[in-house]
């Protein structure tokens, strides 16, 4: 075998998986297609601050320091990654396109030639691929349509009519910024609402909670237009893990008229987006804030059978005795944050390889 473990991504999630396996044991090889840690991160827009608090996002073994603030700005967030992966032996620049079994583990197939691991752990992101629905007349709109994970500063949008399509995080995020900034008209396309918290309750209390919390926090916004959550935010985190929208000035803009909601889009028809309502607008950019799925299909499709979600069987510290030394790590998302809940994964991690080596 070339190494003992092999952790493909050297995201927070890849990082912290690798700490922990160090300290119970082999030096892991972290291996990253892009040619920086954390890349992920220093690809997000400009504005981007984390969403849960510094206390609670930080890597195993290393807080975030407290001069990065509350709510850690991108790329503070970034110097404190690429400052936890100092010392880590990385191979970055390099792909990996398919995992395969091989005598006593896997092989990781790269452009050129192939590793083999007795342990391969995928933290490849719950986030790698975004979901971009596909709308009748789409191809008429004459348009600039993009993913959220493309939008890069509020400033290019100064002056122009922007849609943004999702009422999750990432939209609402989006539109906090937006609406204090010069862009143009404002709108936000919403199918159903989602929940804007608060530990340890059965899902449907936490729901009850959250909801609670939301209305003491902003009202009744739907009486602004935006749709009541069909699900409670802890039942969508566990059938869809979708996770609740962090509010950063988009309920103030709701209510000013800032941002005016529209339904689900129903078609689109040249230059005009149309709702399901039988409403519509025209405008000059459309931001779907639609989502993301993991996307290792090519990596490990042919390995487990994956949901609907392209989720893999076993996450985290958890292991198959089909697949030994087979492992998927931070794709799954936490209403509690995921870097908090990843945190504590990565030891169990550790401890399951650590167990399994030992035989
Ligand atoms: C806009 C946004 C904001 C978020 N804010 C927060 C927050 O504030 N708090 C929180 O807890 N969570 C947050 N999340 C969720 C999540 O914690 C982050 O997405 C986090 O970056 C996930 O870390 P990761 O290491 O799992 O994935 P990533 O950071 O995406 O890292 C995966 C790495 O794998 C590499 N890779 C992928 N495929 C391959 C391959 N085939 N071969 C080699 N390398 C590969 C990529 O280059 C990448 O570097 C946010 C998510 C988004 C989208």
């Amino acid at each position: 075998m070339d190494e003992h473990v092999v952790v493909v991504g050297a995201g927070p999630a890849g990082l912290a998986a690798a700490w922990a396996i160090r300290r119970a044991g082999p030096d892991p090889l972290v291996v990253d297609q892009a040619d920086e840690v954390a890349a992920s991160w220093r690809g997000r827009h400009d504005h981007l601050r984390l969403n849960t608090h510094r206390m609670f996002s930080h890597q195993p073994g290393a807080r975030i320091p407290r001069r990065c603030g509350s709510y850690p700005a991108r790329d503070d967030y970034v110097a404190y990654l690429q400052e936890y992966s100092a010392g880590m032996r990385l191979r970055l620049g390099t792909r990996v396109h398919t995992i395969d079994r091989t005598d006593g583990g896997w092989t990781l197939a790269l452009e050129a030639g192939s590793l083999t691991a007795a342990h391969a752990v995928i933290a490849t992101g719950s986030d790698a691929e975004p979901v971009l629905p596909g709308w009748p007349g789409l191809a008429s709109f004459g348009g600039t349509v993009i993913h959220a994970g493309q939008f890069r500063n509020a400033a290019a949008m100064a002056g122009r009519d922007v849609l943004v399509v999702g009422p999750g995080n990432s939209g609402v995020d989006l539109l906090g910024y937006l609406a204090a900034s010069d862009a143009g008209r404002l709108w936000l396309s919403a199918r159903s609402g989602m929940t804007v918290t608060l530990r340890r309750l059965p899902a449907r209390w936490q729901d009850g909670t959250a909801r609670a919390v939301q209305r003491l926090a902003f009202g009744d916004l739907s009486r602004f237009g935006y749709p009541r959550p069909a699900l409670g935010p802890f039942t969508r985190q566990l059938t869809d893990g979708v996770t609740i929208a962090v509010d950063d000035g988009f309920a103030r803009a709701l209510k000013t008229g800032r941002v005016v909601m529209k339904p689900g889009i129903d078609r689109f028809d040249g230059p005009r987006v149309c709702f399901t309502d039988g409403t519509s607008c025209a405008p000059d950019i459309v931001i779907c804030a639609t989502g993301y799925r993991p996307g290792i299909e090519a990596l490990a499709g042919h390995l487990v059978a994956l949901d609907q979600r392209g989720m893999p069987p076993f996450i985290g510290a958890a292991s198959s005795p089909d697949h030994p030394g087979l492992w998927f790590f931070g794709l799954d998302s936490s209403i509690y944050g995921n870097m908090h809940v990843h945190r504590g994964q990565a030891r169990q991690l550790a401890r399951a390889i650590a167990r399994r080596s030992a035989g």
